[in-house]
């Protein structure tokens, strides 16, 4: 499974499930004291039941999320002189977070830990343990 990283979308997602819970049905609670009508009261059942289902799912993406940066800190508490592979040509030192790790590199330049020959995991060889 590819790493979940919310970080970036997370607040956005919060905000717009707030929006169908909130502003949106008290709106259209107030125009349907003004225009009695059936198609409104179905209005806000539903953008209630969108928020719902939109902070629902977000809460399930947060709980994988956080169960696999669990995983992935777990790992490198045990193995802190390895490098991890962030993207082509881009690896992390696991003992200070340096990420300006070449691959050819034997040592960190930051922490001097001497990395373990030949033992640099991608985050999903991780996910995948
Ligand atoms: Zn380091």
């Amino acid at each position: 499974m590819k790493k979940v990283n919310s970080i970036f979308y997370g607040s956005y997602i919060i905000g717009l499930g707030l929006l169908f819970l909130i502003p949106i049905p008290l709106l259209l609670y107030i125009t349907k004291r003004y225009f009695c009508s059936i198609f409104l009261s179905y209005a806000i059942g539903a953008s209630i039941v969108i928020g719902t289902i939109v902070e629902c799912a977000f809460g399930i993406l947060l709980i994988i999320e956080l169960h696999q940066d669990e995983k992935i800190q777990k790992y490198c508490q045990n193995h802190r002189n390895i490098k991890i592979k962030l993207e082509e040509g881009k690896y992390e030192c696991q003992n200070c977070g340096n990420r300006m790790v070449k691959e050819q590199d034997e040592e960190c330049s930051i922490c001097g830990i001497k990395y373990v020959e030949n033992e640099i995991k991608t985050i999903q060889e991780i996910l995948r343990m």
